[in-house]
Formats: C-alpha cells, structure tokens, sequence
C-alpha cells in the first residue's frame, strides 16, 4: 500500500525506489505470483479467524467439544496452508533476490572495468570494495524483503476491512480511520530516516576510504614520524559513524515502539466497542470475537514494514549507488553505429588520430588539444615531453580509458573506437606501478591469460629475466608474491609485468613511463627484455628518460597538451626546437 502510493509523490523519496525495483528482469511475474499467494494469505487469515471464532464461541454457549471439533480441524487447516503460502512467497523472493543481486554486481564490475583505473581512483577502493560487498548483500536484503511486504500491505489490510464491515459495520468504520494515522506516522518517521541514512552512507564512505589510504601509507606515516597522530584522526573517523549509528537507531527504536503504541490503541478502541455493544446486546458474540480476533492481523503487514522499513533503507541506498554506478557514462558507446570494429593491427595497419582533444572533468584547459598523429605497422614510437605534459593522457586515450575525447580515430581509413572491445583486446597496458595480484608466481604471470600452458609460462617468465629468481624461490613457480607473499624490488615487478605480456603476445603495447621509478642500473638490465618484447608490435613508449629515444623509430614530443615536434632522433638534434633543448638539459645535469 506504502509502496504503491510512493511511486506517485517525488516528495516521498524513500518510498519511489519501487518503480525501479519493478524494472529488474522477472520482478513483475514475481509480483504478480506474490500477490495471487498473498491474496490465499489473506483468506487463510480470515477464514483462520472464523472458525476459531465459531469453535470458542460454541463452546462459551455450552456446546459438546465435539461437536465443535469440526470447526477446529478447518481452523488447524486453514492455519497450516497459511503459513505453506507464506513460505512459499519468502522462497520465490529470496530466489529472486539472489539473482537479481549477482546480477547487479556482475554488472557493476563490468562497469569498473570499463570506466578503468581512472574512475577508481576518482571513487576510492574502499567506496568500492564496500559498495560490491557490503552493498550487494543489503541490496539483496531489501529485494527479498520488499516486494512481499508491498503485496502484504496493499492486499491483506483490503480484504479484512471488508470482511469486518459485512460482519460489524461499527468496527470497520473504526479500522479504516485509524489506518491513515499510522500511515502518516510512519512516512513522517521515513523521511526522518531517510536523511539520517545519507548522511550515514555518505560517512560510511569516507570512513572506508580513510581506512584503506591510511592502512597503504602506513609506511610513509610511520617514516615521517605521525602514525601515532593519524591513529586519532582514525578514532575521529570511526567515532563520528559510530555517532551516527547509533543516531539510526534510536530513531528506529523510537518508531517502532511509536507503531506498536497506536496499533494497539486502535486495537484497544475496537475492543472497548464490540464489549459495551455485547453488554447492551446488540451485537452477537460469534462476529464479535472474529472482528476482534482480525484486528490485529489487520494491522499485522504495516507494523512489520515499519519494523523492517529501516532495514530495507540501507539496502534500496545500496542498489541506487550500484545502479548509478552502472549508468555512468562510459568512454564514447563503442557500438554505436558511427564506429566500424577495428580489424586486427598487423604489419601494414595504420593508425590516424585526427584533431582529438581531451579535457578532464575537473580540469579547467584541455590537457590534450588538437592532437594530429599516425602510427603505422610495427614501428616504435616514443612520447617525451616534460611532466604534466599530456603524455599519460595520450597512453590513457589510446587505451580506451579517456571519457571526454573528441575527435575523430581512423584505423585503415574505417572510425573506430578506442573503447571497443575488439579495440582493446589488441592492446596490452604496462604502467609504472603493475599491481602484483596476491597470488603465485604462475598466477600472476599467466592472469590475463589463464589459458596458457606450463611451458608457455615458464617461456615467458625467461624472456622477462625472471628464471634466476624463481629458481631461488623454495616453491619456485608456486612462490606465493603481492599482498602477503614474497616481496619483489620494482625492477622485479617490472619484470612480471613484462612476463605478462611476453605471455599475451597481443600486438599492440602502450608503457606508460615504465622505469621511471627504477634506478639507472636496474633500468638498464630491464631494456634488453623490453627491446625483445618491442619485437613485432606497436610500440607507444611515455617516458622522460631521453636514452630509450635511441632505439625509437619516431619520437612525438609533446608540450603543454600539443605535438611539437615530431622525427627520428636525428632528424630533431637538426631542427634545433624543443627536443634539442631537452637533450641539452639532461647533459648539462649529468
Ligand atoms: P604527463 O603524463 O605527461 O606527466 P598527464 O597526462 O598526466 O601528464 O597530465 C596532463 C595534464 O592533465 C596535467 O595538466 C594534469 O594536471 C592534467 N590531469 C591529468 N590527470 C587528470 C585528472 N584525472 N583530472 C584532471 N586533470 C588531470
Ligand atoms: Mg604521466
């Protein structure tokens, strides 16, 4: 009944989420079912009613007991397939509610991964790792809860107040006034709940994603000597949503008790009627104690929506986040009809940015303006350029992780998409940091290709230079390394990251600064497995380490979000611009 009228008002917030729960895949079948069940529900009530009604009253007026005995087998009866309907109704919810929940959550991640690393970052792990989690349960929670609780409230409250009015009209007119007052109640106490949920989320949120920044920087804290100062920034953290809470739940408790107190004043009123009227005789026992009997049942489904209405706010908060989630814009619709798919890179492919600009959400200039490039067959491009110049937006762009590109993209003269699939399924990514998954040396490697073979991996593993160091593992392959595991130096890490796509032999691969953070040496010992991975592929290198320019075919410079220059190294010594300076620079620093 709540539910229903929700959908009407945009006033009532918390009570409008029910158009969309009614948009889930099955949910109107379900409803429909639940509703046919409920309806039995509320005969079985009534019927429950009667007979125990005419059983004791028979026996008040000095009835055999058996010859009432017929009447209490059909009360048992009718009890019984009461509660069969209602557990039949809890079962076909929570079915629903399990797929329909792991559907949200497949959904989501498919999301995140498309968004990628960008709009993780933007959100915070923590936010995210509680919203798949935490929010995928409570999201289930309410869709098992609601729907039947709907059905209950907009059937059973119908069909008894008309049964009460055809046996007492008195007693009918008394039910139906008392109904709205507790309505109005309750939805007063929604709204109040609704703002106290908010805000709870919204410190849920920062709570979480304080807690994981602080857990990571750890190291960083306890260097610069303030850990001990952070713990009480935590302790504010927490203290602040343990505040909250508790602030939930006091209005919660203060709502119930509120509920219980009117439904049993109603109840008190309807009583007080039937007894002077069965003193004064005007009415017979037998309907008397039905009615009274019902009454209660007839306030039965509203009490308990409110009980679990606080409950079911957390999870409707939790199924919006995902569903807001989900219909983030993404990268530019990769099916639409404009983009042709990309054919498979190979030897003769050649590759046009036409005039695509980028510009962040947040930035206020365009950190990529009026960028004109190609990039044919297997050739090795370097992108240099100083900090802040755009290069990593350029790697990101070409990625297909960049939401606001504009421009046209040619592959083969056709407009494709850098965030299609097929697009995408060609590049592999190495970043300066690659995540080290907590996991063995074999699943790390072989992650993005879980299909490859021992040999495969153990191949990949050399041509990355790891073979040394895996043989000085104890359990070699099956070395546990990330989170928890065995420790790897940044060079190593490089190295994995290098197996990888040794392993994934896709033909086109983006590095994005990939030793910046490494040492001269390591460097140095990491470029002879770098140079073989180049080997057949596109290669976009970023980096600011000029000695990489040697072995490129063509260096783009980038400056302030434009090329500057473009050429092979010696072609940009002689024009005597930008990349010239750079190179004198860098000398006169050694
Ligand atoms: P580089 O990799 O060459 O150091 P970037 O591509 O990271 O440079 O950055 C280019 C410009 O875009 C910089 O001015 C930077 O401040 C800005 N920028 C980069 N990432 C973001 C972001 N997520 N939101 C807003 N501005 C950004
Ligand atoms: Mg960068």
């Amino acid at each position: 009944m709540l539910g229903l009228r929700g959908n009407k008002s945009e006033s009532l917030p918390s009570l409008c989420m029910d158009r969309e729960l009614l948009s889930y895949k099955g949910a109107k079948p379900l409803f429909a079912l639940t509703a046919l069940l409920t309806v039995i529900q509320g005969m079985c009530i009534i019927l429950q009613a009667v007979f125990l009604g005419r059983a004791v009253s028979g026996l008040f007026l000095g009835k055999q007991i058996v010859s009432v005995s017929s009447d209490l087998l059909l009360f048992f009866v009718v009890l019984i397939s009461r509660h069969i309907t209602v557990f039949i109704i809890k079962q076909i919810c929570y079915r629903f509610a399990d797929r329909t929940s792991s559907a949200l959550r497949r959904s989501f991640l498919s999301k995140l991964f498309e968004l990628g690393p960008k709009s993780a970052r933007k959100e915070g792990t923590g936010a995210l790792v509680s919203l798949t989690v935490e929010g995928v349960r409570q999201t289930r929670n309410y869709l098992e809860l609601f729907i039947p609780k709907m059905a209950a409230n907009g059937i059973i409250p119908v069909l008894i107040l008309a049964y009460v009015f055809w046996e007492d009209r008195m007693s009918g007119i008394i039910l139906l006034f008392t109904m709205p007052v507790l309505i109005i109640f309750m939805i007063l106490l929604g709204l109040a709940a609704q703002k106290k949920m908010d805000d709870r989320w919204a410190s849920y949120r920062v709570l979480s994603n304080h807690f994981i920044d602080s857990l990571r920087g750890l190291p960083t804290l306890y260097y610069l000597g303030i850990s001990k100062l952070h713990k009480q920034t935590i302790n504010r953290v927490s203290d602040k949503y343990r505040t909250m809470t508790m602030g939930t739940l006091r209005l919660a408790f203060l709502s119930s008790f509120a509920l219980d107190f009117f439904t049993m004043l109603s109840i008190a009123f309807v009583a007080v009627a039937l007894g002077i009227r069965l003193v004064d005789g005007h009415i017979l026992l037998e309907p008397a104690l039905i009615v009274l009997i019902l009454a209660p049942e007839y306030f039965l489904p509203v009490r308990e929506l409110g009980q679990d209405y606080h409950a079911t706010l957390d999870g409707k908060e939790a199924a919006r986040q995902l569903s807001a989630y989900t219909q983030k814009n993404g990268v530019e619709a990769p099916h639409s009809k404009h983009f042709s798919a990309p054919d498979y890179w190979s030897d003769k492919a050649k590759l046009a940015i036409e005039n695509c600009s980028v510009t962040y959400e947040d930035g206020s200039k365009a950190a990529l303006k009026d960028l004109r490039v190609t990039f044919s067959g297997f050739e090795k491009v370097g992108v240099i350029g100083p900090s802040g110049a755009g290069k990593s937006t350029l790697i990101d762009f070409v990625s297909g992780f960049i939401k606001n590109g504009s421009g046209t993209v040619k592959m083969n003269g056709k407009t494709i998409s850098f965030a299609s699939n097929e697009w995408r399924q060609q590049v592999t990514y190495i970043p300066q940091h690659p995540y080290l998954f907590s996991a063995s040396f074999r699943d790390n490697i072989a992650f993005y290709s879980p299909e490859a073979t021992e040999r495969q991996i153990r191949q990949a593993a050399k041509a990355a230079g790891l073979d040394l160091l895996i043989r000085s593992f104890p359990q070699g392959m099956n070395e546990r390394i990330g989170n928890g595991g065995r420790q790897l130096s940044g060079g190593q890490e490089q190295r994995v990251a290098l197996a990888r796509a040794f392993l994934c032999e896709r033909p086109i691969l983006l590095l994005d600064e990939p030793t910046a953070h490494l040492d001269i040496e390591t460097e140095y010992e990491l470029k002879e497995p770098m140079l073989r991975l180049f080997e057949n592929k596109l290669v976009i290198l970023a980096t600011h380490r000029l000695h990489w320019m040697e072995q490129m075919d063509r260096i783009v410079v980038i400056h302030d979000g434009r090329i500057a220059e473009t050429g092979n190294q010696d072609e940009l010594i002689q024009t005597n611009g930008v990349y010239r300076a750079m190179v004198r620079s860098q000398l006169e620093g050694i």
